[in-house]
């Protein structure tokens, strides 16, 4: 829980950061956009949510997920009984690409400061990214989004946030709502992740103390059975 003075201040360096964005010029999206799509929701959140960039809709209207992807993220967040105010939701990029095509390097780059500033203002424990590009531009490396999703990893820019990986709303659509129940069960994973109330170091130490645990019983009983002949038949 957020009280007082931290409220504040976490409030003012939001709004610092789109103070700072302005009326960007920085990158060729701004040629095309109606809009800077900033990001909303519960800046308290525990839950960020960062997809790729914005659509036609939300360039139109300046607010994240607020088409088709929007409404079946609004659905799967009410099936994890929440809504889109407790979780705060951005994108990667805050330009819509035109025809929706990926945000390249140069813009990813040259957006990622806001992005950083964001979560850093905010300080969710668990960030989902929504589809492949999201995911790897905060975890730095390719990724495999059917194989990686639902796994609570960590990204070296922010080791203390877990990172959820998932599959966009918009690549479920088009493969006809098939993935609808991945997407509700991660998103469902990272609520999970925020209420163990542990860091992804703090996880990865327990993990290890259980496997360590777990091999030293397995070391123990092996060494008994080879060294307790007690029960060993002897020969005639
Ligand atoms: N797709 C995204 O990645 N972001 C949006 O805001 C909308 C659609």
């Amino acid at each position: 829980m957020v009280t007082g003075l931290e409220s504040r201040k976490r409030i003012n360096n939001l709004l610092n950061v789109r103070k700072e964005i302005g009326d960007c010029q920085r990158c060729q999206l701004s040629q095309e956009r109606a809009n800077i799509v900033f990001g909303e929701g519960n800046p308290f959140s525990e839950l960020m949510i960062i997809g790729e960039g914005p659509g036609e809709r939300e360039d139109s209207l300046a607010r994240p997920f607020v088409g088709r992807s929007g409404e079946l993220l609004d659905e799967v967040l009410r099936d994890n009984d929440i809504t889109r105010d407790d979780v705060y939701i951005t994108n990667i990029v805050k330009c819509r690409p035109p025809g929706n095509r990926n945000p390249n390097l140069d813009e990813m780059n040259t957006c990622e400061p806001f992005l950083y500033n964001q979560i850093k203002a905010i300080a969710p424990r668990c960030v989902v990214t929504l589809g492949k590009v999201a995911a790897e531009r905060l975890l730095k490396r390719n990724v495999k989004i059917t194989q990686e999703r639902g796994r609570a990893l960590s990204c070296s820019d922010f080791p203390h946030i877990f990172l959820v990986p998932t599959l966009h709303p918009s690549y479920i659509l088009r493969n006809g709502g098939k993935g609808k129940d991945n997407l509700m069960a991660d998103i469902g994973y990272g609520l999970d992740l925020i209420s163990f109330g542990v860091t992804p170091t703090q996880m990865q130490e327990e993990v290890y103390k259980m496997w360590m645990e777990q091999n030293q019983v397995d070391f123990e009983k092996g060494k008994n059975e080879h060294t307790d002949t007690s029960t060993h038949e002897k020969g005639p």
